[in-house]
């Protein structure tokens, strides 16, 4: 049994839209319709571009917004159908690390004392100098000196906040670890040192972590399964390996062209380039949702949405296309609307 699977998940979040005489709702569709599973000790990464909804899927999978259908299975338990109370209970098994790391500490909280909170909270049974040395370990585990725990998130730089954020997250030995972009919001040497850590306390825990990020570079140093969203949905699913040597989607291939053509400099080679920007969730296009950018939209692509085909083992791919694109050597176009 895997230990997280999610069936047909959606989440259409209500937009109220004022007219003038009266106001009607309509529906942001942030997940629209997801599955997938991830086994134990596993790294999932999830890429695509902003408002594609991954924080909307990270969040639904903590319980952490409502989910509109669909289950969230873990170890076989619908965590929807629990009560808020069983939910608690099942919150020091699943735990999660924020983009902003100065925003999920409690300023008025010395560090020590936020990374130990969830020791008080979970582990009555614990005595305090149990809980404190508990603590100091897992400072040392992150790469901070334990002589800092009386100091205050403010007297910290985001780097260091973040490896904090990451010690409250991991001190009851969660199972699974979510990761929003947990580095988007730090410099570029920060952001290499938070990676590794992440990595390092993952192979050392054996926890299941899903690793969100704009950054394919650090998605493949740190995944070991690649899921790639666009507009709500899975459009390729593959192990990191398969995706990066045989992208089969176009919109896969658009974002892997990217990274290649800036590791590239100075030589010629054509990146895809996307026309138009993502349409919106509230008003998503028919049939196929990337064929108003897609350079190989046809009439099928307009009229009927793909599904979610398994095209080798492990290896899922939503386009009518995907083996006719096969033979074609991916990162040598530049898309154009249709
Ligand atoms: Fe492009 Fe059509 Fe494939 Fe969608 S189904 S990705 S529009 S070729």
């Amino acid at each position: 049994m895997p230990l997280l699977e999610v069936e047909n998940l959606r989440v259409h979040l209500p937009v109220r839209q004022p007219h003038l005489f009266r106001s009607s709702t309509a529906y942001l569709r942030a997940v629209d319709g997801i599955s997938f599973r991830l086994d134990a000790g596993e790294t999932l990464g999830i890429v695509g571009e902003s408002g594609c909804g991954k924080s909307t899927l990270c969040r639904a999978i903590m319980q952490l917004t409502g989910i509109s259908s669909g289950k969230v299975l873990w170890s076989g338990e619908n965590l929807p159908d629990l009560s808020q109370q069983e939910m608690d209970r099942k919150r020091s098994e699943l735990q999660m690390v924020f983009q902003d790391p100065t925003a999920s500490l409690n300023p008025r909280m010395t560090i020590g004392s936020a990374i130990g909170e969830p020791l008080t909270v979970f582990r009555p049974d614990m005595d305090q100098g149990s809980r404190l040395q508990a603590v100091q370990e897992m400072m040392q585990a992150v790469g901070l000196p334990p002589e800092l725990a009386n100091r205050y998130p403010h007297q910290f730089s985001g780097g260091q906040c973040q490896r904090v954020a990451i010690a409250r997250a991991m001190i009851l030995k969660p199972k699974l670890v979510v990761c929003d972009e947990p580095v988007s919001a730090l410099d570029v040497s920060t952001q290499a040192q938070i990676v590794n850590l992440l990595k390092k306390l993952q192979k050392n825990s054996g926890a299941a972590f899903i690793f969100v990020s704009h950054d394919l570079p650090a998605v493949r140093y740190m995944c070991t399964r690649i899921m790639v969203m666009y507009l709500g949905k899975v459009v390729e699913i593959a192990t990191r390996d398969e995706l990066f040597e045989n992208p089969r989607h176009p919109y896969t291939r658009a974002l892997l062209s990217a990274v290649r053509h800036s590791r590239q400099a100075g030589r010629e080679e054509a990146r895809i380039v996307l026309a138009g920007e993502v349409p919106s969730p509230m008003d998503p296009p028919s049939g196929c949702a990337f064929h108003t950018r897609c350079p190989h939209a046809s009439q099928w692509c307009r009229k009927e949405a793909p599904l979610l085909d398994e095209i080798s083992v492990g290896h899922q791919v939503a386009c009518h296309y995907w083996n006719d694109l096969a033979a074609e050597e991916p990162a040598v176009r530049t898309a154009s609307p249709v």
